[in-house]
């Protein structure tokens, strides 16, 4: 049987959604190149929160959580369904950590949405989400990535959407394809962590650049989910397209490859 590929996608701007660069190229060649799954499991930076939940709903709200952009961007709407029994398999293989079956209070958020305009633009794939428990240590959002890899045997992609090096304060709008020194330095270093041990990536918090890179844990999270698929999958993520953009946002994302049938 096939097993789906898991996916850390940088997702940056929200005006991601409507450009085409080479970072969305790369989303969408993803998508065009992988055998359509069953259903998406995606971890977004922008639910990170006190407690653990799934979005069960079989239509989900597509959020739109942020505020200063272009119309377009509020009207934009990603009506994939959700999927009830696939949020109850999220439930059952994270045991013995327990994960609220969320009805109501959440849906698909920018995170999420942003880069699956590219992957399925077509909103044809079932999506649910999984919340970020900001309460929880690095360590343990690794250990929960584990637990999920046999969603990917059972024909679910995962998708992680975060950034590596986020500092909206350090933002500067206009660089296009360009980072500090810092961001460069860091993305490397993560690049050189999760190629030597996934495993390890609490590392990176000791790291002298991670307060710059990451002063609000939320973006760089997600990726603590695709180090734990990497380790229960037995491969190291590769690369599937890397740099910075606006000096503090790194757009590298990663992919733990599946297998044909
Ligand atoms: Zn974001």
């Amino acid at each position: 049987m096939a097993v789906q590929p898991a996916v850390f996608l940088g997702h940056g701007s929200p005006m991601n959604t409507l450009e085409h660069n080479r970072f969305t190229d790369a989303w969408r060649t993803f998508g065009l190149l992988t055998p359509r799954p069953r259903a998406v499991v995606a971890i977004s930076a922008h639910w990170y929160v006190g407690a653990s939940a799934v979005t069960s709903m079989d239509r989900p709200p597509v959020i739109h959580d942020f505020y200063g952009f272009p119309q377009a961007l509020f009207d934009f709407d990603y009506p994939a369904p959700g999927s009830p029994e696939v949020a109850a398999l999220v439930a059952e293989v994270a045991k013995p950590a327990s994960v609220a079956l969320d009805d109501r209070s959440w849906g698909i958020d920018h995170g999420t949405w942003s880069v699956l305009a590219h992957v399925f633009p077509e909103a044809d794939v079932p999506v649910v989400q999984l919340a970020i428990d900001a309460t929880k240590p690095l360590d343990e959002h690794v250990e929960l990535g584990r637990r999920l890899a046999p969603l990917l045997a059972d024909d679910i992609m995962i998708v992680a959407s975060g950034n590596i090096v986020h500092n909206l304060r350090a933002i500067a709008w206009h660089a296009d394809n360009e980072g500090y020194d810092w961001a460069q330095r860091f993305d490397a270093q993560a690049r050189e962590l999760l190629e030597d041990d996934p495993t390890a990536l609490g590392r990176l918090q000791d790291d002298a650049d991670y307060a710059l890179c990451a002063p609000t844990p939320d973006h760089f999270v997600p990726l603590a989910y695709l180090a734990g698929l990497a380790d229960a999958r037995g491969q190291r993520p590769a690369v599937l397209v890397e740099g910075c953009t606006m000096g503090s946002l790194s757009m590298t994302a990663y992919v733990v490859e599946g297998e044909a049938e």
